[in-house]
C-alpha cells in the first residue's frame, strides 16, 4: 500500500514550503507538480519567443516531448535544462492557460504517476488528491486569502531576483485562481476527502506539524 500525501491548494498558499517541510520530517520525496507545468510552458516560450498567448497547434509538439522529474527536484525537458526561467515572466503569465490543455495534463500526470510508483511522495499541486493520486493515504487542501498569497508570491519572486509590484502579483494570482478552478480538465477543488487547512496565520511549521501528526495517526490506525 502506498503512503503518499497529496497537498492541493491555490497559487501562493504555501503548499510547496509546507510540503518540503513535511517530506523532510517524514523522509518522503517531495514532488512539486507545478514545476512540470512550468517546464512545458517554458519550452513553449523558448520555441515561440514572442507569442503572448497559447497556440494549441504549437503546444501539441511541445507536450509530446519527454519530461523527467529528478530526485533532486530538477526537471529536464527532452533531457536538458531550459534557458527560459521557470518563475516570473513570461512563464507566470502563460502557465495556467497551458495547464488547461488536456495533452499537457496527460504528459504531466504520466510523469507524476511514474514517480509515485517508485517512491512514497509528498506531492503538491491543484489536482493531486482528485486526479493524480485519488487513493493517496492523506489529502490536504491548503488555502489563504488572495492578498496574503500575493504578498507571499511577490516576496518569493523578489528573493529569486524577479521584480514584481504587489498589484501585479495580486492580479496574476486572481487570474490563475480563475483559470485553475474553472477549467474543464481536473479543476482545483477541495473535496470532502481533503483535510482543509488555512495558512493565513499559523505559519509553515504549525501546518507541517498538523499534517505530520495526522499522517502518524493514520499510520497507527492502519496497523
Ligand atoms: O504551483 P505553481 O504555481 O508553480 O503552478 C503553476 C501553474 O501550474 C498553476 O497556476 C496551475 O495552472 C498549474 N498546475 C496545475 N495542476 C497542478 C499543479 C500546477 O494545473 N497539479
Amino acid at each position: 500500500m502506498t503512503r503518499d500525501i497529496a497537498i492541493d491548494g491555490p497559487s501562493g498558499s504555501g503548499k510547496t514550503s509546507i510540503g518540503v517541510r513535511v517530506a523532510d520530517e517524514l523522509r518522503l520525496m517531495f514532488v512539486d507538480s507545478g514545476l512540470l507545468y512550468r517546464v512545458f510552458t517554458a519550452a513553449y516560450c523558448e520555441r515561440f519567443a514572442d507569442v503572448g498567448r497559447v497556440d494549441l497547434a504549437g503546444l501539441r509538439g511541445i507536450a509530446s516531448e519527454r519530461v523527467r522529474y529528478m530526485e533532486s527536484g530538477e526537471v529536464l525537458y527532452g533531457g536538458r535544462h531550459l534557458a527560459v526561467p521557470l518563475h516570473g515572466d513570461p512563464v507566470d503569465g502563460l502557465v495556467s492557460p497551458v495547464s488547461a490543455v488536456p495533452s499537457v495534463r496527460s504528459a504531466v500526470n504520466r510523469e507524476l504517476r511514474r514517480i509515485s510508483n517508485v517512491r512514497d511522495v509528498v506531492m503538491a499541486g491543484r489536482d493531486i488528491g482528485t486526479t493524480v493520486l485519488p487513493h493517496a493515504f492523506l489529502k490536504v487542501f491548503i488555502t489563504a486569502p488572495a492578498e496574503v498569497r500575493a504578498l507571499r508570491r511577490a516576496a518569493q519572486l523578489n528573493r529569486l531576483g524577479v521584480r514584481i509590484t504587489m498589484d501585479d502579483a495580486l492580479a496574476n494570482i486572481v487570474e490563475r485562481d480563475r483559470i485553475d478552478s474553472t477549467r474543464k480538465d481536473s479543476p482545483l477543488r477541495c473535496t470532502p476527502d481533503h483535510l482543509l487547512l488555512d495558512n493565513s496565520g499559523c505559519g509553515i511549521d504549525g501546518i507541517a506539524a498538523v499534517i505530520a501528526a495526522e499522517y502518524g495517526r493514520r499510520l497507527n490506525d492502519a496497523v
